[in-house]
Parts: structure tokens; sequence; C-alpha cells
């Protein structure tokens, strides 16, 4: 029995692509990677999401967790960023090169996407799409079920494994095409296009790109912590991090590293706050004013509060009071 193994946004296209090509009686199993920049929290309970996706669209779906090269590509993607800190070509030459990886376990003969030429101004332009097969290793191997009748064959298609006669010809940004194939396949529960992916999205994307500006070094947890939260740079280089509600505040406590501040009032509710990579009393100060500033108010005021500090064994409180709006308008990230 052929296998082919599908890139898998979870969007409309990448599942119109898996149902044209399992149409054919071959077996599709599709793959969604995973970073924190789309997609991490499925990991959360993957099974729930593969029997989600089994269950509204008849697909067979694992998630691959790619965080690491992805890190490492974001920080200089030869094919450049696009709006914001988007690298959207190199983002799919690496998808690309780990699914090809990924055959073996599958035993899979053929890669499959939901690309359309030219639905998207930078990553599926016809002179881009082949730019992506090639760097990616996939030239030949990569078939494109929804435009493959304006492509080149594929060996796939060659070779006869899946009729090339039934495959689709789209192309542009209209979606008329592709709604009315979902139609024909009974789909009418889908996410709405583009969205999901915090690198287009341009205050987290600038917070990313600061961190990428200031860290040689990228770490996991740290790249999770930028995406929620209120971020501010302190006068003495501290990066500190508030919760904005009880999700949030426990979320931070997970993800901070050991040798991180976390700062709290024990007498007030308030936000959780990490404070990384300083030791300068100014910043202490700031983060601690920070912390009453949004914290509770008593009597409709946010009065002076005790801030606990914790790192490791290393303990201390400060006494604070909030600070002015004015202080910080310039620390935020
Ligand atoms: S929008 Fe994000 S996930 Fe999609 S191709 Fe661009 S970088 Fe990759």
């Amino acid at each position: 029995m052929t296998c082919a193994l599908a890139l898998f946004s979870g969007g409309l296209d990448s599942i119109l692509a898996c149902r044209v090509v399992a149409g054919q009686g071959i077996t599709v199993q599709a793959v969604k990677f995973v970073t924190p920049f789309f997609g991490y929290d499925l990991l959360a309970d993957e099974q729930e999401y593969a029997r989600k996706v089994k269950e509204s669209y008849g697909i067979d779906v694992v998630l691959r967790d790619v965080s690491e090269s992805y890190f490492a590509m974001l920080r200089n993607p030869p094919h450049g960023y696009g709006k914001n800190f988007n690298p959207c070509i190199d983002c799919k030459i690496l998808l690309l090169r780990e699914a090809k990886r990924l055959m073996a376990e599958f035993s899979a003969s053929f890669l499959i996407t939901g690309e359309v030429i030219g639905q998207r101004p930078m990553s599926q332009r016809r002179d881009t799409l082949r730019v992506i097969e090639r760097d990616s290793g996939c030239t030949g191997i990569l078939l494109r079920p929804l435009c493959a009748k304006k492509q080149v064959p594929t060996l796939a298609e060659t070779e006869g494994l899946v009729d090339r006669e039934l495959l689709l010809d789209f192309n542009g940004r209209g979606r008329q095409p592709q709604i009315q194939l979902a139609e024909r396949f009974g789909i009418s529960d889908y996410p709405r296009p583009a969205g999901g992916c915090v690198l287009t999205e341009s205050e987290q994307a600038k917070r990313i790109a600061w961190y990428y500006g200031r860290y040689p070094e990228v770490r996991l947890n740290d790249v999770r912590m930028l995406l929620f939260g209120r971020h501010f740079q302190l006068p003495h280089g501290g990066w500190f991090v508030l919760g904005r509600d009880e999700a949030e505040n426990s979320r931070l406590e997970s993800l901070r590293d050991p040798a991180d501040y976390l700062v709290h009032m024990p007498e007030r509710s308030g936000p959780m706050g990490v404070l990384h990579d300083t030791k300068h009393p100014d910043d202490f100060a700031a983060a601690a004013g920070l912390v009453v500033r949004f914290g509770k108010r008593i009597d409709g005021e946010a009065a002076r509060a005790t801030v606990l500090f914790a790192a490791g064994t290393e303990e201390f409180n400060l006494e604070a009071g909030p600070l002015v709006d004015q202080a910080f308008q310039g620390w935020s990230l």
C-alpha cells in the first residue's frame, strides 16, 4: 500500500490536500510540526488532538516538536524575514527537511503539502515554491495536490502512484475553489486561513526579535515566556515579566529558570514576576515597584507593600510603593 506523508498545518488547504490524495486509495499520514511559535500547546494532549482531527476530517496525524532546529534557523534565515519576524520560506524548507527525514519511519513514498501557487505573496509564488523544493532536498518527491496540474509532474505522478488527472489546478488568492471542494468532502467545520503563528503578529514578533538580539543562546522556556504576560526591559538590563492573571502567574512559575528571581507580594494578591539577568539594586527596586503597581489596590490605592525576591536559596524582601506610569513607559517590550 502506498503511503504519503503530509505536512499538516491544520488549515483547510492541508486538510484538502490530504483528502484529495487519500481519495485515490493512498494511505496518508499527516504530521503537524510544532514550536512555541505555532501549535505548541497541542503537545499537552497529543492524543486528544489526533482524535479530533481523525473525527473531523478522517485524517491520521502525529505531532513533532522541532523547536531546537527552528530556534537555530530563526536567528539567521537565509531567505530573510517577512513583514514581521516570520521566516516563511526557510520555515517551509526546514519543515520539509524534517518531513523528508520522517519518510522512512512511516514508509512514505512521497510528501504532500496544501500549498497553492500564488496564494501567499512571499512563500507561495511559483519561483519560491521551486526554491523551497530545491533547498529542502525535496525536488520530485513533493506533491502539491491542490495545484499539481499547474506544476511539473512529480515522481509520484510519473511513476503512476498518483493519478495526475484527479489532482487539482488551483491558483491565486481566491478561496472559493477550496470552499467548494470542502463542501464536496462534507467538511464544514475548519479553521479560518492564516493565523496561529506568532511570528507574524507584530507585537509578539518585536519581542521575539528583541530576545534574539539580546541572547546568543535561545532557551525553550524563555521563548515560551515571551509569548504572554507584560514584559519590561529595566534600566540596568534586567528583563522582567509579569503575569496578568492567575493562569499566567502559574505558567511563569513553572517556566522560570531557578537562577531567575521569582517576585511577588507575599501579603497581598497581585502578579507574579520573573526577573532575569540582573543584580542591580535599581532593577530590583523597579521590579518591586512594578509588582505593587499592578497588584491589588487597597481602597482604590496601590499602597506600599513588601515584595519578596527568591532565586534558588537566595531570598530577600524589599519595601516598595507603586511605580508611577510615566516612570516605566519606555520600558515595555
Ligand atoms: S506564517 Fe509562521 S508557520 Fe507559516 S510559514 Fe510563515 S513562519 Fe512558518
